[in-house]
């Protein structure tokens, strides 16, 4: 049947073979337009290789942040088992859903173990919110700058980066205030000034309380993906969760990009500062690319909630999705992939940071484990950011047959976070393509 579709200006018809390719090229340059002149069309994977369509690999550095990479077995075995049993919620979960919720809570301390399951990281953010907002009865929030936590309503709300959230909201509700808080390409972390960031934050709070708004919930990466990868400074977290709790309200740890592994522990982020946060977000390595988030609060907090209401969600935490989670923990810990994560990572960091005495565009390698940021700069001194560069940077990767991309507000970090997996080889061939590029 054609269509004689005057804007889109053409009698196509919909089921000729060369109009549904024209439509799909389209749809796929609007969609990837956003990173790359010619992006590749991926097809298949394996672990941490990429497959276009014309049979080029990629080594993935991106990789949706998994912890498995692409096509593992395990993930493979027990997504089709569990479609074979039961494939849809019920509202009496049981079986993989409940074995799944308990596993995931006594990774956490004991204080936390209640787990609510939903599809995404942003779910999970949007979530948590909703529970600090109905358990304090307080409509604010407080959020760190340049941060992101998702795309839904609430959690593109705290997103308070501009450059990595294509979605942002043109206004942010007034019920986010924001602090701000060292990051990597303004080179502000290593001054005199760290501490200051907390006191900042501290004296938002007592301030905001003091005009009647205590925030409900205070929300942070504890380790600042977005600024270009790279932990709160030390006392940091310890120091807000105070204030924040002194005035009734919640701590969030987002974990949604480190929690499970990709810094080597389980979750580095808020462990490594020493603090127990009152709720936590989990989701990608999760569910190692499979719709699963999870958030996970004390039992108290979860009462408290429930007696708010019930939480439901259709597809949340689905019996597949629920395996597949099962399967990532089963391979985490059979295949070592914390302490690979360790040790490549470490690999890296040490190439990165030689190739750094060689190459004044490198201002400085940042992060721990297979979570690094390299920053790229016009000058040391200043650190102004070379953002045209890392694009042309990354093009230039992309024909090499590496796969990464600029983050931060700046655009000047290329933020590596492979497959827990990742060998030594893939780590080599990385450093190599990127001392390749920054030599010609
Ligand atoms: N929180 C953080 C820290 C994230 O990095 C992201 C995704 N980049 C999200 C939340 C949102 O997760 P999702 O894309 O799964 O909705």
């Amino acid at each position: 049947v054609g269509t004689s579709d005057p804007v889109k200006g053409a009698d196509r018809n919909p089921n000729d073979a060369d109009e549904l390719v024209h439509r799909r090229e389209q749809h796929f340059a609007s969609v990837q337009e956003h990173y790359y002149r010619h992006p590749p069309r991926i097809e298949r994977g394996w672990q941490h290789t990429m497959i276009d369509v014309d049979a080029r690999c990629y080594l993935d550095m991106v990789n949706n942040v998994t912890s498995l990479g692409h096509a593992h077995p395990g993930v493979e075995r027990a997504a089709a088992r569990q479609l074979r049993r039961l494939n849809t919620n019920s509202r009496f979960n049981y079986g993989a859903v409940v074995e799944y919720s308990t596993r995931l809570s006594e990774l956490l301390p004991a204080l936390l173990d209640t787990v609510f399951l939903v599809n995404s990281g942003s779910e999970a953010v949007d979530l948590a919110l909703r529970i600090a907002l109905a358990t304090t009865g307080r409509p604010d929030v407080l959020a760190v700058a340049e941060a992101y936590h998702g795309w839904t309503f609430a959690s593109d709300a705290v997103s308070t980066s501009i450059a990595d959230n294509p979605n942002a909201l043109e206004t942010r509700p007034d019920w986010v205030h924001t602090v701000d808080a060292p990051n990597a390409y303004r080179g502000r972390y290593r001054g005199p000034d760290v501490g200051r960031y907390a006191d900042d934050a501290v004296e938002t709070i007592h301030r905001l309380a003091a005009e009647g708004r205590p925030p409900a919930a205070f929300i942070a990466e504890a380790y600042y993906g977005n600024a270009g990868g790279m932990a709160l400074p030390d006392g940091y977290l310890d120091k807000v969760y105070a204030a924040v709790r002194e005035h009734g309200g919640l701590a969030i740890a987002d974990e949604v990009q480190v929690g499970y592994g990709r810094l080597g522990e389980w979750f580095w982020g808020f462990e490594q500062q020493g603090v127990v946060p009152d709720i936590v977000t989990v989701a990608k390595a999760i569910g190692n690319g499979h719709p699963l988030g999870a958030v996970i609060t004390s039992r108290e907090v979860a009462e408290r909630y429930r007696n708010q209401g019930y939480f439901f969600s259709s597809a949340g935490g689905s019996p597949v999705s629920s395996a597949v989670g099962l399967a990532v923990l089963d391979a985490l810990r059979d295949e070592k992939l914390q302490q690979n994560a360790r040790d490549v990572g470490r690999h890296l960091k040490e190439r990165l940071t030689q190739l750094a005495e060689r190459h004044e565009l490198i201002g400085a390698v940042h992060g721990s484990g297979l979570y690094l940021g390299v920053e790229l700069v016009r000058d040391r001194e200043t650190r102004e950011p070379a953002t045209r560069e890392t694009t042309a940077i990354c093009e230039r990767m992309l024909e090499l047959g590496v796969i990464i991309q600029p983050t931060g507000d700046r655009q000047c970090v290329l933020k590596t976070k492979p497959p827990l997996c990742l060998d030594r080889e893939s780590a080599d061939y990385f450093v190599d393509a990127l001392d390749h590029v920054l030599s010609t």
